[in-house]
């Protein structure tokens, strides 16, 4: 498979993690942190050098200006999510964005003031939430709605969210909801959920921490009103680095939305004038409140022209590719102990299997990595695997169950 995989070759595009004796560890956490390529130094080597040579004047003289940097990185990131280049800005990071973006699409009254989000929300996510209802004189405990899988089950049904919106849907004012799960690994269908929620006056957010750079989310055709996401899991831009964000495109003029402001929202015809009124700048860059920190967007560039380079249909079906193979040697170790919560459909996950452990503390865990093996391990019992179709290789799967199947002996 390696031998005739067409993106073999872009695994030395990256900088992989060694042992001292110079064998390369086998890294399944680029849903974490992805790794770095071996482009980004070169990328940030020469902001520095532009800055050094032509101090502010960098702002319009460096060899990418950094006055208009950000648009660098439009069109390549909305290719990447399936977006309209007006729908989509690289700022700030994941939570400040959704902050924000609620801002705009969290606009509660007295009877329709609750937020849903998926029981198993990352935590960052809950807490966003529940500060913003506490922040307009909501009770979190009444106000948040949580769609949780069934009893014995792990996975979110749709049926149960359409249940959910029957019942309370008049009152729930924003659905907030991970289009990957990062536990589960589940790839929610976003164009149902949009549908849902429309259908019932609530406003439809998305994060993307998961997808983005691993499934193809189509975020314009889907119809969602807005999506966030960060850029250091899939999109390999370093830790820390800055988000995304998508507002659909119907709202590119809207005044009417409610909005947090700086200097950099501010129609760019008239921003430098510095005194004129506030006029939003058209579409999701008028969301922008800061000029932006050129190191980490030049990161950021370095990484997105390989997505450029590569594009995502075919990043997706090596993806398919190799997390089946992995899915299958898992499947056949047939362990009692072992078992796969991700959902099987490949229509329904990324590239990640979070493989359940039962009766386990984190030892396995741990021996995997002793063994060079970087998963993460996810309270209670779950080792997230995620294999990355950009760097990792199919003998790097194999190799890994191998291990795994010593470690259970
Ligand atoms: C990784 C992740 C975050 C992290 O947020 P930061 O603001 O970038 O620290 C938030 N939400 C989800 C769902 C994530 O997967």
């Amino acid at each position: 498979m390696d031998q005739n995989d067409p993106l073999a070759s872009y695994r030395n595009a990256f900088h992989i993690p060694k042992e001292d004796n110079g064998k390369n560890w086998l890294y399944f956490t680029g849903n974490s942190l992805g790794l770095q390529p071996k482009s980004t130094k070169l990328a940030i080597d020469q902001e520095l050098n532009d800055w050094a040579k032509l101090g502010v004047e960098g702002h319009f003289e460096a060899k990418n200006p950094w006055m208009p940097y950000h648009e660098f990185l439009t069109e390549s990131m909305a290719k990447i999510v399936g977006a309209k280049p007006i729908e989509v800005v690289v700022m700030n990071t994941l939570t400040t964005n959704l902050h924000l973006l609620m801002v705009s699409f969290y606009n509660p009254t007295p009877k329709r003031c609750k937020i849903l989000i998926e029981s198993d929300a990352f935590p960052s996510d809950r807490y966003a939430v529940q500060t913003q209802l506490e922040f307009h004189g909501f009770d979190a405990n009444e106000c948040l709605v949580e769609w949780h899988p069934r009893k014995v089950e792990t996975l979110l049904r749709i049926e149960d969210l359409e249940h959910i919106l029957e019942e309370q849907g008049d009152e729930i004012a924003l659905l907030l909801i991970g289009g990957i799960n990062y536990y589960t690994g589940q790839y929610l269908d976003l164009k149902e959920i949009a549908k849902l929620g429309h259908a019932k006056g609530c406003k439809v957010g998305i994060d993307l921490a998961h997808g983005v750079g691993n499934i193809q989310p189509e975020l314009h055709d889907s119809g969602v009103d807005f999506a966030a996401w960060c850029t250091y899991k899939y999109l390999n831009s370093g830790p820390g680095s800055l988000g995304g964000i998508f507002v659909h495109e119907r709202y590119a003029n809207d005044k009417t939305l409610k909005r947090f402001a700086g200097w950099w929202s501010q129609n760019k015809a008239t921003r430098f004038n510095m005194r004129q009124p506030l006029d939003f700048t058209p579409g999701a860059e008028g969301w922008q409140l800061s000029n932006p920190p050129i190191l980490s967007m030049a990161a950021i560039k370095a990484s997105l022209d390989l997505f450029n380079e590569v594009g995502m249909t075919a990043l997706r079906q090596k993806s398919l590719k190799l997390t089946a193979y992995l899915e299958f040697l898992i499947n056949e170790l047939n362990h009692p102990n072992i078992n796969i919560i991700t959902p099987s459909n490949p229509n329904e996950r990324g590239c990640q299997l979070s493989i359940q452990v039962k009766n386990a503390d984190k030892t396995l865990h741990k021996q995997l990595i002793e063994n060079h093996v970087i998963t993460d391990w996810r309270e209670p019992d779950v080792i997230r695997c995620a294999p990355v179709p950009f760097y990792n290789s199919f003998e790097d799967v194999f190799r890994m169950v191998e291990i795994l199947k010593n470690l259970l002996k």
